[in-house]
């Protein structure tokens, strides 16, 4: 059952994926959609091609940049500020994708100070953490969830919390088809809320959005939403496809 106190949230990450035309008819798919605006519908297509999709992006679907770093501005060849990404009025950006923490070496620290970056400057952040299998495996699921979290704990302050929304996405199920139960989603994310509800305050913990992500598909996404503590998504592989428009009216 949908949170009513917690607007259902879907993100779709194109990653490195589009051209021109595909993401204009990415976005033209959206644009008929009759979204109606009860789930907050955000689209994080590769940075290139923010200013097109912000140009042709129809309320009330949003878009976020899929990094950012902590600089305003200098010598930092290939980045993009926080300060950049509300000047093209970018409304969200995602940090700590296990891929950049995996690939491209974002640390627990560097993806919390990214975090306070983006929320100083006006930004809201979709936070991303989870465990591999091998942590799975050996039953520190939620010793590496909350190590993640803990960085971003100690560097933000608790009024920041209200500009993030919090992504479960375990890395066996990102891209794999793996798609983790809607108990064993539900187990971490109410594990999660009453983590922050004891290192934050309980106050974030009842009003944060905590959001899945991993293999979610317009066949599976139903079941997950119906799950107490899942207010909504993160979706990458889907969202490239017609199905992410069910997605997104999957609380409906
Ligand atoms: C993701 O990369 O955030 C993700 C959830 O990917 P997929 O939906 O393809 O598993």
């Amino acid at each position: 059952m949908v949170n009513p106190n917690r607007r259902f949230f879907v993100g779709g990450n194109f990653k490195m994926n589009g051209t021109v035309d595909m993401i204009t008819a990415l976005i033209e798919q959206l644009n008929n959609a009759n979204l109606d605006g009860k789930t907050e519908v955000v689209v994080a297509p590769p940075s290139i091609y923010l200013l097109q999709v912000k140009n042709a992006l129809r309320p009330p679907a949003q878009v976020a940049a899929q990094n950012c770093y902590t600089a305003d501005s200098g010598a930092y060849t290939g980045e993009i500020s926080p300060a950049q990404l509300i000047d093209a009025r970018v409304e969200w950006v995602i940090l700590g994708h296990s891929e950049r923490r995996s690939m491209f070496g974002d640390t627990d620290k560097f993806v919390a100070d990214k975090t306070r970056a983006a929320i100083s400057a006006g930004l809201k952040v979709i936070l991303c953490v989870g465990e591999t299998k091998e942590e799975r495996e050996k039953g520190i699921t939620m010793e590496i969830n909350e190590r993640q979290l803990e960085a971003v704990t100690k560097t933000i302050d608790e009024k920041d919390w209200e500009h993030v929304v919090l992504a479960y996405e375990p890395v066996w199920a990102i891209g794999t088809g793996l798609v983790a139960t809607p108990q064993q989603a539900q187990e971490v994310h109410a594990e999660l809320r009453q983590w922050l509800g004891k290192k934050v305050s309980q106050k974030v913990a009842d009003s944060i959005r905590i959001i899945y992500g991993g293999s979610v598909n317009g066949k599976n996404c139903r079941e997950l939403a119906g799950q107490p503590d899942i207010d909504g998504f993160l979706v990458g592989g889907a969202s490239l496809k017609p199905e992410f428009v069910d997605i997104c009216k999957s609380a409906d």
